[in-house]
């Protein structure tokens, strides 16, 4: 066992007493576009970050849940496995219990297990630690109890407990990158049916850089503004007679919204028809290798985000304008909104300037410092140990 498997494996042994039968990784992820997309059912296009929650677990005989997180505070969360139920967890725990019950509930025979985990994936700045700390959990019961899950599996245990039993309505994208993810590419993936396709994203070798710039702000995804845009949509689709607004293609757009009568309906409808087209746009440009071209399609999907689906805010806004007047190739915010991160595409000899200019617009502004870092894409959840 090397690096950060063999640190959580020593860490394990000294709280729990005795070494675990295994360590096992999975990233956070960025959206490079299709926001909002993922409960439309429609496409996304994440990729997975360097950055992991790391878990070092042992089955127990007794049907007892110990968890413990490095960063957590606090001491080792115990609880009984056949007890598990939506809102009998609070806090950071109950996204890995919320793994366990959802494994039970679909009928996989897990029992107890001693957790000890580790992360350099920010919490909170919409990068998905919360998919990564579900993720992790479920790849790891899937080997430990044999279950032999697949990849969109453990992705869908994951979003149930996150959805059912931490009780964040969130989409499966989140999940479905930090499962399913390869290095040196972006994930393509069809909401609707979870069929995907590595699409390559080689950003050094066309000598380009994705910079992630976290504003630090933090996102509240559980609060309403998420569940109002969710119902926006949903009343959008069956205003317009259809499944879901993934059937409604860009062609249709114009047509579409003037069926519509509530204002903001009309808006959402534009944002989620216009950004699954630039999904589209982007997957042809990366396709025939003009990753360069990806740049404005971003600011685009940016300025749909801020100006129809409005869930932006002024660090993000300042961060896309920002690091765009510095030279950025383009530039947008990313997952849930209100805070959280921006992606920004630069070319590799620009980088440097780029994130000042983005530090020194804060410091301007008189936000706290960002935090900025390049994105490299990253392997998904495996065992590490
Ligand atoms: P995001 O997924 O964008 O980081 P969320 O609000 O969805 O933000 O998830 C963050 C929550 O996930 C934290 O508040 C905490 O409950 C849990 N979490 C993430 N990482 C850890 C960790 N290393 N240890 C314990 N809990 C964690
Ligand atoms: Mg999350």
């Amino acid at each position: 066992m090397s690096g950060a498997g063999a640190g959580v494996a020593a860490e394990f042994r000294e709280l729990y007493g005795a070494g675990p039968e295994g360590v096992w990784a999975a990233p956070g992820r960025v959206n490079l576009i299709g926001e909002y997309t993922d409960f439309n059912e429609g496409f996304v296009l994440p990729l997975a970050l360097p950055h992991t929650v790391v878990a070092a677990v042992s089955r127990r005989a007794d049907g007892v849940l110990r968890l413990h997180s490095a960063e957590a505070g606090g001491g080792v969360v115990r609880l009984d496995v056949a007890r598990l139920e939506p809102g009998s967890v609070q806090g950071w725990a109950a996204y890995p219990a919320g793994v366990v019950w959802a494994l039970r509930e679909a009928g996989h025979p897990v029992g107890g297990v001693d957790v000890h985990l580790t992360s350099t994936v920010p919490t909170g700045a919409g990068l998905s630690s919360s998919a990564a700390l579900e993720v992790v959990t479920a790849l790891a019961l899937s080997d430990l109890f044999g279950l032999g899950l697949s990849r969109p599996e453990l992705a869908v245990i994951a979003q149930a407990a996150e959805n059912r039993f931490v009780g964040v309505p969130c989409g499966v994208m989140d999940q479905m990158a930090s499962a399913c993810a390869t290095e040196g590419h972006a994930l393509y993936l069809d909401t609707r049916d979870l069929s995907y396709r590595q699409v390559p994203f080689d950003l050094a070798a066309q000598g380009l850089r994705l910079l992630v710039v976290d504003t630090r702000v933090q996102h509240a995804l559980g609060d309403g503004a998420y569940a109002e845009r969710r119902a926006g949509c949903e009343a959008g689709a069956r205003a317009l007679g259809v499944r879901a607004l993934r059937d409604i293609s860009a062609v249709q757009l114009s047509d579409a919204l003037g069926r519509l009568s509530d204002e903001t309906v009309r808006r959402y409808v534009r944002h989620v028809v216009s950004d699954n087209e630039r999904v589209e746009r982007i997957i042809g440009l990366l396709d025939a290798g003009d990753a360069r071209g990806v740049g404005p399609v971003l600011t685009e999907g940016h300025l749909s985000l801020r100006d129809d689906l409005r869930v932006s805010c002024e660090e993000l806004d300042l961060a896309v304008a920002s690091a765009n007047a510095a030279g950025a190739l383009g530039a947008r915010m990313t997952g849930g909104g209100f805070g959280g991160s921006a992606v920004v595409l630069v070319a590799a000899e620009a980088a440097g300037v780029v994130a000042s200019a983005v530090e020194k617009a804060f410091a301007a502004a008189g936000f706290a410092a960002p935090g900025v870092f390049v994105a490299t894409p990253s392997v998904g959840a495996r065992r590490v140990g």
